[in-house]
């Protein structure tokens, strides 16, 4: 296996699968499968998930609500995917812990670095829940927060679409995929591959990212193993 330690960051709104809103438990438990068989190769797993899904602070302002007030419901959101994916695990027998950036003691840890360090040394897939604690932020940037904190080896972006391409492939079909790009390029190119704040902690930690189709049952096996599909992201 390549990696060690390494960051898992998903969409809330993958976990919708063709649904319109909320969760699809099928693609959930696709989800834990796959996460399953890559820690049953020894890899230290930690996961991010968005809360887009369900609620998003930038889309709820635009209606008329206060932003704090809605990013807070939007990290709100992303504890109840949490609790989801937590809960699909454990059914596939896998030891997990969700831990907080917004206290909730009774149905989970708050965020300390060190016992997040731990329960991976440990065998417990962490869960990340409740972004950052702070609003005017992303899960995108919890993601790269929490995988600088716990060290981790790479953050792994798992989208629907399989990399990173000259254009969007969803407008685009011409647009060509990168296998590996750097930083640099990918801020002279205008590219879209995480919001800036999550995208520059990842530059200045040397961090690598790479982007990847989730949705393909197999692809995060392929990737920890270090196959070159997707777009790797690095300095
Ligand atoms: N959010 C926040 N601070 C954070 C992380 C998330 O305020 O540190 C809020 C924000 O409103 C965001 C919502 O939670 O819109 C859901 O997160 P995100 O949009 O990153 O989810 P994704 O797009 O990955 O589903």
């Amino acid at each position: 296996m390549k990696y060690k330690r390494i960051l898992l960051k998903l969409s809330g709104e993958s976990l919708m699968g063709d649904k319109q809103y909320g969760i699809d438990s099928d693609r959930v438990l696709q989800y834990a499968r796959d996460i399953k068989a890559v820690f049953d190769k020894g890899i230290e797993i930690a996961i991010v998930i968005g809360g887009g899904n369900i609620f998003r602070g930038l889309s709820a302002e635009k209606s008329g609500m206060d932003r704090v007030q809605a990013d807070y419901m939007g990290m709100l959101a992303t504890v109840i995917n949490s609790m989801a994916l937590q809960d699909a695990l454990e059914k596939l027998s896998v030891k997990t812990r969700l831990m907080t950036a917004i206290k909730m003691e009774q149905i989970c840890e708050p965020f300390i670095r060190r016992r997040a360090v731990r329960h991976l040394e440990k065998r417990r897939i962490v869960i990340f829940g409740a972004g950052t604690g702070n609003p005017y932020f992303t899960t995108d940037t919890c993601a790269s927060l929490r995988a600088i904190e716990v060290q981790a080896d790479v953050v792994l972006k798992g989208t629907r679409v399989d990399g990173i391409y000259t254009a969007d492939p969803e407008k685009f079909p011409e647009a060509v995929k990168y296998d590996e790009i750097t930083f640099q390029e990918v801020y002279d190119r205008g590219l879209n591959v995480m919001d800036m704040t999550a995208f520059t902690l990842c530059q200045e930690n040397k961090l690598p990212i790479i982007v990847f189709d989730m949705n393909k049952p197999g692809n995060f096996m392929r990737i920890a193993n270090g196959d070159t599909i997707g777009t790797l992201v690095r300095g």
